[in-house]
């Protein structure tokens, strides 16, 4: 299948979907661009899904930079918490900077099934994001309590408690698992400016990367959708806006 296909495929989903090896090297461009520094100087936040797709798919410019410091649990949500970013904020280079790359992710086949990949070594494919589907299906089947949070499922019932917040919108949504995917976003970059908001950064400098990953098969790799790209001066405050440079 020619890359054309492939991605014209994501995009009947997700319409602005671009290869993540091609917005890695736009991201380096950027931050040329603003700061003058290479993707050495820069120590990067993941924060994404524990799956181990992430691992496999991500894309191998992104490793000229400094880390990742892996802040995300189940569908990328920041369970390493304020300790986390006060901990990934102290890894920066004297003259360097930070960035947070953070978003849920969701499958695509080849054949443009939502919600599905096929891995390495399989014949038949399996969920993507599976903690999302999972906790999609307890939500339609009325089977999520109010803040029924335990111990032994404890990244898992949080994102059962934050879809369950937004029920009606995922029940009536034409694909609810697309738009549970949003919801998380949503609560990921919330959480991402509360903790960065509660952070002391030794350095002059934060990026945050927002996206949507859209993990295709194995042998295909991933694409992102990208939400948000802003550099935030943490010492005026500023906040540039910057998405606009890679569409
Ligand atoms: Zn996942």
């Amino acid at each position: 299948m020619d890359q054309e296909t492939i991605i014209a495929t994501i995009r009947n989903h997700y319409p602005r979907a671009e290869f993540g090896s091609k917005l890695v090297k736009q991201w380096f461009t950027i931050l040329q661009n603003e700061l003058k520094l290479p993707p050495k100087k820069l120590m990067v936040a993941n924060c994404v899904c524990s799956d181990d797709v992430n691992a496999i798919q991500y894309p191998e410019e992104a490793r000229e930079t400094l880390g990742p410091f892996n802040m995300g649990g189940l569908d990328g949500f920041p369970f390493a918490g304020l300790t986390g970013m006060n901990a990934f904020a102290h890894h920066v280079p004297s003259d360097g900077a930070l960035s947070i790359f953070y978003g849920p992710h969701i499958g695509i086949t080849k054949e443009g099934e939502l919600g599905k990949i096929y891995r390495i070594g399989q014949n038949v494919s399996s969920n993507c994001c599976g903690a999302c589907h999972a906790a999609l299906n307890k939500l339609l089947t009325d089977k999520i309590i109010l803040n029924e949070i335990t111990d032994i499922d404890y990244q898992q019932n949080i994102l059962e408690q934050i879809l369950l917040k937004e029920e009606t919108r995922i029940r009536v949504a034409s694909s609810p698992l697309k738009e549970a995917t949003e919801v998380i976003f949503e609560s990921i970059e919330k959480r991402i400016r509360l903790l960065v908001s509660q952070t002391y950064f030794p350095c002059k400098y934060v990026f945050l990367y927002g996206v949507i990953i859209l993990n295709s098969d194995y042998n295909i790799g991933a694409f992102y959708e990208v939400r948000t790209i802003e550099l935030r001066n943490t010492i005026t405050g500023e906040i540039k806006p910057l998405l606009v440079n890679v569409q």
